[in-house]
């Protein structure tokens, strides 16, 4: 198989399943209790959070583990709110269903939101999200980097401005942690959310940052694990993997960036000097290396995700979460692109095991099927053209 679907999971790097294996076995004890086979698990979990804390530039005291980026997504906007009981929200129309549907969950508790669009780029202005703050705004959640289109968002200006308004900053950063240098302190972050399978660790564990200092309620309620904010036994084979994941991102962070952002382009140029009515999505310079949105006109991004599938390659259209579903991307319908556009969008991304090999592969795979399934709908008349099949969606 050629894996190109990066940005919704990724395989678990052998060397963090080296460092988990031991705690699905011999090293079985619970971390809360006092026995030696017990505070060696401790200080596994401790050291995993230093790992952790590294990779984001904070202090290991600010970093607590959750069972991913849907836990902590909702952990720091929910926290937040119940420690205050009402208030505004801010996000933006582009986020991940996480922290779009935790929003929307407390809009039906009486707080109330601002959802800022994007341009055809899928930029945040931070200038909009400075006039959507109110006397009674809570939190800003603004996503780093998008996991459909790839754009990276001025966080580090929409961060400041939260500063200067006295408002917490939280940002999705499930798509950037282990992939893009992070520095909570530099960036003016406040909290932040990462998952580990995203980055070559095991899928069920995840991270939230919490600036020291910040008010937060727990949201899951039990033992003293996570000082409290997270009640559980902890997910210790899963934590040190994710520890293992930060140490191997942080160390080959940069050196894969050059390789995988080359690969990237080496497909984009490819596929666009063989296919006819092909568009990129997502801003050309401010954007993840390893993403390639694609629009390729009068096709159905099903039919060539299946047609893909017939070759052994595996990409994604839209998001993993929705697909499945026939409703085009919210993402690149905030991006102002109509409906039946946006059903014809592909989204590669590339990942450590990606070889030129596979990206010469899809580029000649591709442009035969596109072709096809071209014919046909003029054939059928089946079309997905704007105001086609599909016009009045
Ligand atoms: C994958 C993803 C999540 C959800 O993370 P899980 O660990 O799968 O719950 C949240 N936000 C973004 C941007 C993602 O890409």
């Amino acid at each position: 198989m050629i894996y190109l679907d990066h940005n919704a999971t990724t395989p678990v790097d052998p060397r963090v399943f080296e460092a988990m294996k031991p705690y699905l076995t011999e090293k079985y004890g619970n971390p809360s209790s006092i026995y030696r086979a017990g505070q060696d698990v401790r200080k596994a979990v401790e050291d995993a959070r230093d790992l952790v804390a590294a990779l984001l530039g904070a202090t290991s005291r600010e970093v607590y583990f959750t069972s991913g980026g849907t836990e902590s997504d909702n952990t720091a906007i929910k926290g937040i709110a119940l420690n205050r009981g009402s208030g505004h929200v801010i996000t933006s129309a582009i986020e991940h269903p996480a922290v779009l549907e935790a929003v929307k969950w407390l809009e039906k508790r009486g707080f109330t939101a601002t959802y800022v669009g994007v341009d055809s780029d899928g930029l945040v202005d931070p200038r909009e999200v400075r006039d959507a703050v109110r006397d009674d705004t809570i939190l800003i959640s603004i996503m780093h980097a998008n996991n459909e289109v790839g754009t990276i968002q001025p966080i580090e200006e929409i961060a400041a401005i939260a500063r200067e308004k006295g408002v917490p900053f939280h940002t999705d950063a499930v798509q950037t942690a282990g992939k893009l240098g992070i520095d909570v302190d530099a960036m003016g972050i406040d909290l932040l959310s990462l998952s580990a399978h995203k980055f070559y660790g095991p899928k069920g564990v995840g991270a939230l940052y919490v600036r020291k200092g910040t008010r937060f309620d727990p949201c899951v309620h039990g033992g003293h694990q996570e000082r409290g904010v997270r009640g559980g036994t902890e997910n210790v084979a899963g934590i040190v993997g994710l520890g293992k994941a930060a140490e191997i991102a942080a160390a080959e962070m940069d050196e894969e960036r050059v390789r995988v952002g080359r690969l990237r382009d080496r497909l984009e140029r490819g596929l666009a000097e063989r296919i006819t009515d092909l568009e990129f999505n997502g801003h050309r310079e401010k954007r993840m290396y390893n993403t390639a949105s694609v629009i390729v006109k009068y096709v159905e991004g099903e039919a060539m995700l299946l047609n893909l599938d017939y070759h052994g390659i595996a990409a994604s259209s839209g998001s993993a979460c929705t697909s499945g579903s026939l409703d085009p991307s919210h993402v690149l319908l905030a991006m102002g692109l109509p409906a039946p556009t946006a059903h014809g969008s592909l989204r590669f991304s590339l990942g450590r095991g990606t070889t030129e090999d596979d990206i010469d592969k899809v580029i000649e795979v591709l442009p035969p099927i596109v072709e096809k399934l071209r014919a046909m709908s003029a054939f059928t008349g089946d079309t997905a053209v704007e105001g086609g099949a599909h016009g009045d969606e």
